[in-house]
Formats: C-alpha cells, structure tokens, sequence
C-alpha cells in the first residue's frame, strides 16, 4: 500500500528550483477551479499553490494535503500548524476504502477534573473563561498535528515527511506578503500576544502587527521544520522540541509585569513521548442517495452532522417552501445538538450511547417534536433524548440524571479546512486547528509556533462526557466530510469555525443535495447556525432575505453575525473531470487550483 517512490531528489528539486521560480498567478488564480488530474482548496492561496505543485510533480493526494498544511503553519499560523491537532479522512482509491485519522489534542496524565478552577479560590470558582482560561498552561494539549502527517505520509503518501516540509520551510525561511487577514488576526490577539515575551517579539515587532504588504519572515519556524524533516517526527515529540513545549507549558514565557494572570500547565516530556495517533471508523449516514463519511468521536462533527441530516431526512425539503425548510434545518440543528451536547465525548473514557442516538425510532421520536413553527420562547433550550431507550447495552455510566453542558463554546472563525484530490482519484478532506484564533497566545521561545489552547474544549464542570480527565481528548466540532452521490461523484468540503463547523457542514449538503446549488453557491450562500442556544445564528444577510423575513414569522429570532465558517470543497466525477472550489469572501476568501485546466 504504502509505495515510496520518490527519492531524496525531489526534494531536493523542490527546495532549490520550485521557490526560486515561483508564479503564484500561473497556476492559482481564483477561488473556483475546474479541470482534471488533481485538485486543491485552501484558504491561502500558496498553500494551494503548493499543494498543486506537489501534484504535479507527481505526489499523490495524502503528500499534497501535508504540504499545504506545512504551509498554512506559516502563513495562517494563529489557525493552525504543528503546535494543534485535527483531524483528516482520506478516500483511497486502491481498495475503495475510507480511512480517518484522530490526531486531536490530548490532556496532559496530571491534570484532573479541576482544571480549570481558580487555585486561588476556596469555592472552586472558575477561571475567566477570557483570557485566563485560554492564555494559559492550562488550556495546552499535547499537539498532534506533526505526528497525524508523519502517520498519514507513513501509511498512505508516497512521499516523505522531510520531502513535504521542503516547501514550507523555504517559505518560512524567505517570508511571505502579509496580508489583511494575517494583520488583523495579529491586531486582534494584541493584548493576549503582547503578554508572551516570544509571541511579542515575533508577532508584534515593534510593538505593532506586521504592516499590510510587508514581508513576514519565520526563521525560528523553519529551523523547527527542517528538525522534523532532518531529525523525523520524534524530534518533536521526544527531541529538542518537545523540551521546549513543556519549558512553555510549565514557565509560560511572561513579560515582567503580564496585563492578566498567566497559570502554568503540567505537560510533561513523558504526555509528549506517549501521544499517538489513532486510526479511527468513519462515520457513516445515508441521505437521499448519499453516503457521507465523517470524523468520528472524540470529535462530534460527524455524529452531529448524521443526525441532523438524518432529522431532515423526513421532510421533503427540495419541493415547496424553502423557508419552512430553512425552518426544519434549525429545529433539526436544535436537537441534534442537545443530544451531542449531553453524550458525546472522547470514547477511550465514556460510553457514549451510540447505538440509541442512531437508531432509527430514536431519530423518528426526536423528529416527531419538530413543530411547524419556532419554540414560543426564542431562549427555549430543547432537552436531550434518552437513547438508551433505544438500545440494549444499558450504558451504565449515563444513566442519568443527564448531564447539563456547561461550556460556553466559542463560535469563532478559527481552524482551517483544507481539500485535495490526485489523479488516482485518492481524496483528503482535512480540518485541523490551534482552537481559538492565536490559540493559547504562547509562541514556543525559538521554535516559532503558537501552541494551542484545545483543552478549553472540555465541558469545564464534572461529571459530564467531556469533563476534563487525564490523558482524554477534548470533544471536537471538526468535521472533514466526503461523501459519494448516487452518480458516482466523490464530493469532500469542510469548514473551520469551531462548533458552527457543524451547522456549515450540514447546510452545505442541504444546499447541495436539497436545493441543487452548485458547489461554489453552496460554498458561497448565507448561513443559518442554531446550536440549541436561543436564538439562530445568520451571516451573509441572511435575515434580509424573503426566506429569512418568513423565519421571523414562523417565531426565529435571527441574530446576524459577521461570519459563519469559510468552507472549501471539490467534486471528482466519474470520468476524473474535478470541480473545486474555496470560500470566495469570508475570512479574505480561499484559493481552489487543478493540475490541468
Ligand atoms: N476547538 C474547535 C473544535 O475542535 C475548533 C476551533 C474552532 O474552530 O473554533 O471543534
């Protein structure tokens, strides 16, 4: 399976003559791309350009999608990189298989269920969620990201994790133009940045966000790149860098007088030497004549967008009123989420009632509360099922009182999704993050990458399915879908914008296979987001549409946010023709590129 063809010259082809010569316009030029031969979707347009060029120079698809997430650690680095996690479904062509690959943040062995608790406080209060609780020690899992690469090339790619890393090290080691986005990213974490004294001196030089059209330059991340391409991957999790993680971790590096109280975290050499990827059975839901496949537990991304597709399955949503659909899309989202919300968790160390949250009379019963119009209170919180009526296996350890959520989650616009097809027909739909943009604020002194802030995830108070427990992964949003048509089209899209990823993801195949948008429209559209919160969640205008005016009259309350998720997906037919396309305005919009025109 695993085929390593490529020798030690084409990384040494790519290091010297690809940067050097470099036409970003040449082969990227906008956020849709149609052609055959390979494909990619980014929200950076050198990422994307990167991952092309890998392609053609005839890396396959798993190989691309490692290089352009080497790239996107440089140039979108407070979304994500080799400080994070995440996670990546990949079709294989040999063998019509999906695999998916868990390479999520991971709690440190010492922590324990009052992680995040005030230690100062008699009571047990908690931390401010702002910017204690995420800028700290305390928030910072063992990052899985170098390692998920190292086993996706490992077991899938036919390049190697040194071959990958070539192009994202002559961008980190030669700078980039910065751009709007990147500046106010910076500008926006100014307070939080300015408290690390690493993080100060490299993103804010002078004291203020690198200048639009200035040039960013990496050295200390490309040093760090080119120890895991000399040194392999354990130079991260056993070497050099793995002391500097937990140095940061333990003795987060302040500035003399910080503006908030700065927590250690107790991340050891040993968490860092014991974090291992974990192959995983997708998800699977029918809907319509589709198969999706998803990213399952400990991320719910899957699971949630099952169940909600699975809900709507019951209404013929493509005839008739589209705002009673769009209505059904968020009583729908509403369920599904007070189920996950109460369930879901890591499944090394819950029993997640899985069998009675799919089965069908569970879902029949849940349907049957959709009413046809909004709950009479726009505050309404709808309560969980109980599944376990719905299943043999009693499931002891939820037999209730049912667990109340307390986590707060951020809607965010971090994460970063990425795309790719090959000409093998092999696809890679992959999500990966630092949790909130910037992620814990702590740049790893001389390394020069963020650390993430993953474990503010946990459900905060215990006992709960994702309360917070020594060496357990935080429940996840992320959901890299593919899925196949009943034509025989493989489709793959994602999403970042934590728990809206979710809510983005099951729109997207709504607008796609309910409503017939194209892929760039679906990409594109407005987005409504109910996460069993009050009120629903819109952008684009949404609420100024006919549609959304109607929503008001069926009892929605619309609360109209900035941005919801910036997606990026690709459809590889039957005869190997590819569409792909990249979000086009949100986040500064995407990149989509093909192999040939
Ligand atoms: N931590 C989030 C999750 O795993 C991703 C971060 C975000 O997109 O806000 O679901």
């Amino acid at each position: 399976m695993v085929r390593r063809i490529a020798a030690g010259a084409l990384g040494v082809w790519l290091c010297l003559t690809l940067w050097s010569t470099w036409d970003l316009k040449a082969q990227v030029n906008g956020a849709v791309a149609e052609g055959r031969g390979g494909a990619v979707a980014t929200v950076d347009a050198r990422a994307t350009e990167i991952g092309i060029d890998v392609l053609r120079r005839g890396g396959n698809a798993i190989d691309a999608a490692v290089a352009a997430a080497a790239a996107l650690g440089v140039t979108d680095p407070f979304s994500a990189g080799i400080g994070g996690g995440g996670f990546m479904v990949i079709y294989l062509n040999d063998g019509d298989r999906i695999v998916t690959l868990d390479g999520r943040e991971q709690a440190p062995a010492a922590i324990d269920q009052t992680l995040f608790q005030d230690p100062d406080s008699p009571t047990g209060e908690l931390l401010p969620f702002f910017p204690q609780r995420i800028s700290s020690g305390l928030a910072v899992g063992v990052p899985g990201t170098p390692l998920e690469w190292a086993e996706a090339l490992n077991r899938y790619g036919t390049l190697s994790l040194a071959e990958v890393l070539q192009p994202a090290i002559a961008l980190a080691q030669g700078g980039f133009i910065v751009d709007q986005t990147f500046a106010q990213q910076v500008d926006r974490n100014r307070d939080r940045f300015a408290a690390f004294s690493s993080t100060q001196a490299l993103f804010l030089p002078g004291g203020q966000p690198p200048a639009v059209g200035s040039r960013f330059r990496n050295p200390d991340l490309a040093k760090t790149y080119g120890l895991l391409a000399d040194q392999g991957v354990n130079a991260f999790y056993r070497g050099e860098i793995a002391a500097a993680i937990v140095d940061t971790v333990q003795h987060p590096p302040a500035v003399a007088e910080p503006p908030f109280r700065i927590l250690p975290g107790a991340m050891t050499l040993t968490d860092l030497d014991l974090y291992e990827v974990r192959m995983r059975p997708p998800t699977v839901t029918s809907y319509r004549g589709y198969t999706l496949y998803g990213m399952g537990l400990p991320s719910s991304g899957g699971l949630t967008v099952g169940a909600i597709l699975s809900l709507l399955e019951g209404f013929d949503l493509g005839q008739g009123d589209r705002s009673l659909a769009w209505h059904r899309v968020i009583e729908a989202e509403r369920l599904a989420f007070a189920d996950r919300n109460a369930y879901l968790g890591d499944p090394e160390y819950v029993d997640v009632p899985l069998a009675g949250l799919r089965s069908p009379d569970f879902i029949a019963a849940r349907r049957a509360l959709m009413g046809d119009r909004a709950p009479a209170s726009p505050d309404f919180r709808a309560a969980p099922g109980n599944p376990l009526l719905y299943q043999s296996d009693p499931s002891p350890s939820l037999t209730g009182p049912w667990p109340t959520a307390q986590l707060e989650e951020q809607s965010g616009s971090s994460t970063t999704h990425l795309v790719v097809s090959d000409r093998s027909g092999n696809v890679v739909s992959y999500t990966f993050t630092i949790e909130s943009i910037g992620g814990s604020g702590m740049v790893v002194p001389d390394y020069g990458f963020l650390l993430n802030n993953e474990l503010t995830d946990f459900d905060p108070v215990s006992p709960h399915p994702n309360s917070p427990e020594p060496g357990k992964r935080p429940r996840s949003s992320m959901a890299p879908t593919l899925a196949r048509s009943p034509e025989g089209d493989l489709l793959a899209w994602g999403s970042p914008g934590g728990p809206t990823i979710i809510t983005t993801v099951a729109g997207m195949a709504v607008n796609l296979i309910d409503f017939g948008l194209t892929l760039p429209e679906a990409i594109a559209a407005p987005r409504i987001s109910q996460r069993n919160t009050g009120p629903t969640q819109v952008d684009g205008g949404f609420e100024q549409t006919a549609i959304g005016q109607r929503l008001g009259e069926l009892g929605h309350r619309l609360d109209p946010v900035a941005e919801i998720g910036a997606a990026v997906g690709l459809i590889v037919r039957p005869d190997g023709s590819t569409l792909v396309a990249a979000e086009p305005t949100r986040r500064g919009g995407g990149w989509a590129g093909v192999v040939e025109r």
